[in-house]
């Protein structure tokens, strides 16, 4: 325990929001500035590839529930996206269940935790998925673009690669938050779910949605309460297996 300490996640687990829910038509409007670029990479490369390998389902899936994804919107989302390529009968077998199985109503019955920074950045980059940090896992030259096509200036897009290169991951997205929201993130980046409630925060969204859905709120809250347990996804083997079964 304590060799692993320093590689350790051990902050908030974000595997139930508290905050309210979020539709899956409001998600393209958030990924441009309410999504760290780890997400909003997943979700650009979703909507432009209508595919995401089993890491990158897992990254960004944990991520949405974790924000406030209903069960019933996350499952019409993906099958929506996916059913560009495949058909719904395809898609009900290989990826339903891993949806399901995530928000803890199929196998253990166990709601997975979304992935903190500490696990994505340790994750390796695979070839055509979005899983993994950007700052890391993007060569230079196409991080240096994919900022700037998110609106950086040439100055700004030098401030935070000054972070990437000395491998320091988290204090560019930090500074990538601050440029995006003219605001810093006082305790630093450390979870990508963070990153999105500060900036809802600091967009004053947070307190309008506790409002409009407390009812569809508290309800979710009663139905967690009774059906669910929250556990690390890293404890679990077997939602890697059977996740990586279903994919092959
Ligand atoms: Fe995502 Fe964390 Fe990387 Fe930011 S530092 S892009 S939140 S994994």
């Amino acid at each position: 325990l304590l060799k692993s300490l320093h590689t350790s996640y051990t902050g908030k687990d974000y595997a139930l929001s508290k905050e309210g829910i979020v539709s899956p038509e409001s998600l393209d409007q958030l990924s441009i500035k309410s999504f760290p670029i780890c997400m909003r990479s997943c979700h650009e490369y979703l909507r432009t590839n209508h595919h995401l390998k089993h890491g990158g389902r897992m990254q960004y899936g944990l991520f949405l529930k974790g924000i406030g994804v209903t069960l019933e919107d996350s499952l019409r989302f993906f099958r929506e996206e996916f059913t560009k390529k495949i058909d719904g009968e395809q898609f009900a077998k290989r990826y339903e269940y891993n949806i399901y199985h995530n928000y803890g109503k199929k196998g253990s019955m166990i709601s997975y935790t979304p992935y903190s920074c500490l696990k994505i950045i340790q994750e390796n980059a695979v070839q055509d998925d979005c899983r993994g940090c950007p700052y890391k896992t993007n060569d230079a030259s196409m991080l240096k673009v994919k900022l700037a096509s998110y609106g950086l200036s040439a100055v700004h897009v030098q401030e935070v690669m000054s972070y990437v290169s000395k491998g320091h991951y988290q204090l560019a997205c930090g500074k990538y938050f601050q440029i995006m929201h003219d605001s810093p993130v006082e305790l630093g980046v450390h979870h990508p779910n963070q990153y999105f409630e500060e900036s809802q925060n600091v967009m004053g969204n947070r307190s309008t949605k506790k409002v409009s859905n407390t009812k569809q709120l508290n309800r979710n809250r009663r139905v967690a309460s009774e059906n669910i347990q929250v556990m690390n996804v890293d404890e679990d083997d077997e939602l890697w297996n059977t996740a990586e079964s279903q994919e092959s």
